[in-house]
This record gives structure tokens, sequence and C-alpha cells, in this order.
């Protein structure tokens, strides 16, 4: 089993011990494989809805796997063939409005998950905001330095309200307030700084203004 990244690591790290594990969008199939080869899953779903990703996912938990029977490959799209008794869903490497479709297009297949970790590359208070509407609660969020937010939710109504640029840099992270995440919040004020200092039309830059206050109100 090759090394994992940090990213990686963080995700798995946010997976129950003992949990039934849905990995959608699994692709190299690295988190699932990790899963089994720990003994944090005794089995686990991998799913992948293209062709050549699914069959190269398959011979990686084949190869990299103790034993692939623990192991459910699936080409099927999103979380339409989750398999009886998934009690967690894994939705990593992909764009908030994506997860938010991909778990809005069959709620009732969520009925028995009591856990959903997403590691969304884009559009984070979209995906945020569908867990909630979905009846998920923030429980737990990894910062992994420079870049990533990974987020735990549980099944259970978010009392909790943030806005969105709060949602964009993790409301868990915020009230933590690590080093590294503060290091990641000044460099996103420098971006927008740099921007500011250049010609933009003046709705742009009072967009930007205004981020840059409510991030130093982060801080
Ligand atoms: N999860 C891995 C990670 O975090 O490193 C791989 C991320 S990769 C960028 C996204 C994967 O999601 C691709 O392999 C793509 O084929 C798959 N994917 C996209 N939409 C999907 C869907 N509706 N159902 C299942 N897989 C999907």
């Amino acid at each position: 089993m090759p090394k994992i990244s940090e990213r990686l690591e963080a995700i798995v790290s946010l997976v129950p011990q003992g949990a039934f594990a849905a990995d959608v969008g699994s692709d190299h199939g690295y988190v699932p494989i990790a899963l089994l080869n720990r003994g944090i899953c005794p089995q686990v779903q991998a799913i992948e809805n293209k062709r050549g990703p699914y069959s190269r996912l398959c011979r990686a938990i084949n190869k990299e796997t103790e034993n692939p029977s623990k192991a459910i490959c699936s080409l099927s799209d999103g979380v339409s063939d989750l398999s009886d008794g998934v009690d967690t869903v894994i939705l990593a490497g992909m764009g908030g409005l994506l997860i938010a479709d991909i778990l809005g297009a069959h709620p009732e297949r969520l009925a028995h998950v009591k856990t959903i970790i997403i590691d969304a590359h884009s559009e984070r208070p979209e995906a945020l905001k569908a867990l909630f509407a979905l009846g998920y609660r923030l429980e737990e969020e990894r910062f992994v330095p420079d870049r990533y937010l990974i987020d735990r939710f549980a099944k259970g109504e978010e009392t909790r309200q943030w806005d969105d640029l709060t949602l964009e840099f993790g409301p868990l992270a915020a009230e933590r307030k690590a080093p590294a995440w503060r290091a990641f919040i000044l460099a996103a004020i420098d971006r927008r700084e740099a921007l500011i200092a250049r010609e933009l039309p003046e709705e742009k830059r009072s967009i930007l203004k205004k981020e840059i206050t409510e991030l130093k109100e982060l801080l």
C-alpha cells in the first residue's frame, strides 16, 4: 500500500472505528484500502461512476488489500446503489456543488447513514448547507495545511448558524484558531489585498474589502 497524502490521512482519521464506509468517487481507492488494511472498517464499498477509474479501482483493491472480499466495488452513480448496512459515506476531492447534487439526488439512500465525511475542493458553503438541509450537523473538522478542510457530519439537526465566509474557511477551525489555519487566513487576506491593488470595477473592490474585514474578524 503506497503512503497516502496528509489529506487522505485526515479523511481516514475521521472514519469511526468499526464503520461500514462507502467511498463515493473513490478513483485510486487509497481511502477504502487504508480503512480495510488498518482494521478501521470490517467492510467497505468503493464507488465510481466512470469505467476507467472503476477498473483501476477494482485492480487496486484486489492487489493492495489482504482480503478483497471485504470490499464491494461498484460502478454506479453517487449514492444511488449504496449497499445495505453502509453507515458512513465519504465524498472527497470533489466540488461542493457535485457533493450537494450527489447527496440530494437520493436522500432516501441516506436513511441509515449516521456519518458523512466531505472534502469539498470548491463551493464549500453550498456543500455544508446541503448537509444541514439533509439533517446532518457538523461534528468535526480537520484543517490540512496549506489548503484543505475536511468535515465530518453526524445525523441530527444543526442548530448553529454561520455566514458563508465562515463556512468557506471552516466553522470549527475558526473556533480553534490553530497557527497553520491562521496562516491560511492571512494568505487569503494577502491574495485579496493584491487583487485590490489592481484595476478593478468598484463593485468587485467593495466585495473584496468586505471579505478582508470579515476574514480579519475570523483571526
Ligand atoms: N476521492 C478521491 C480523492 O479524494 O483523492 C478521488 C477524487 S477524484 C478528483 C473524483 C472522482 O469522483 C473521480 O474519479 C470521478 O470519476 C468520481 N465521480 C464524480 N462524480 C461521481 C458520481 N456521481 N458518482 C461516483 N463517482 C463520481
